[in-house]
């Protein structure tokens, strides 16, 4: 086995012993995050039976979505930053958004997704912790959004997303995950016609205080590919 099938498996292994024990046994999905990395270390994951894979920036995801069309069954995830002039390419290429942190990208990902293509699956990004400089929809706003997202045709909104400011503290690291599953909750009583089943929250050093949060998705990238190297990244 390689060290990357080694890693999806361990890492697969603690996402099920932490949703097993805090009873939500196989509720938790591992996005890989794949962003720096190259198509072969994607191609040898889908072929430990890795799916879904997590991107953050346009250019570089979408080079490998079109390189990689020939991998079945595998769903593109984008989860950076995105500048409305660039919402055309991910609502071309791409399964889901999570990093939706204002209507107006909303709309237009509704706008210019394909007929071709079922619906966007899209995340409200949520800065769940305050954070001066963090994007996102303040706790506050989010209901408001929703009830113009929801009307929009060509997207199906599934839940919130969020990346709280990372502590060691598995205490800490609890409390803003624990805020998000209150908000989706209050939202699912909100709007009961929406199936809004996606908690986006968890990366490799705070996965398993999000998995006892009630994350769905833990987006996971150092803890299977190893440390990012920016130095030879040639388009961002
Ligand atoms: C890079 C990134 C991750 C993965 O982080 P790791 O700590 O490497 O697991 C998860 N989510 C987002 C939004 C990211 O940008």
């Amino acid at each position: 086995m390689t060290s990357i099938q080694k890693r999806i498996q361990n890492t697969r292994e603690i996402i099920n012993t932490a949703a097993e024990q805090c009873g939500r046994p196989g509720a938790v999905n591992l996005l890989a995050v794949s962003k720096t990395k190259p198509t072969d270390m994607i191609r040898e994951a889908w072929q430990a039976g890795q799916r879904d894979f997590g991107e953050n920036y346009v250019q570089e995801g979408v080079e490998k979505t079109q390189a990689l069309q020939n991998l079945e069954g595998i769903v593109w995830h984008f989860i950076g930053p995105l500048q409305s002039n660039k919402t055309r390419q991910v609502a071309e290429n791409f399964h889901w958004i999570h990093s939706v942190d204002r209507t107006k990208i909303a709309r237009r990902l509704s706008d210019q997704r394909p007929d071709h293509l079922p619906p966007l699956n899209i995340c409200l990004q949520v800065n769940i912790d305050n954070q001066p400089t963090k994007s996102g929809f303040l706790p506050e706003e989010v209901s408001r959004a929703v009830s113009e997202i929801m009307q929009l045709p060509h997207i199906t909104l599934r839940g919130l997303m969020a990346i709280p400011a990372p502590s060691d503290d598995p205490e800490q690291q609890r409390k803003p995950f624990r805020a998000m599953k209150e908000l989706l909750g209050r939202l699912k009583t909100e709007y009961p016609q929406l199936n809004l089943d996606t908690l986006s929250m968890g990366m490799s050093g705070d996965m398993i205080a999000a998995i006892e949060e009630g994350s769905t998705i833990v987006r996971i990238g150092t803890a299977l590919f190893g440390a990012r190297d920016y130095s030879n990244q040639t388009s961002k």
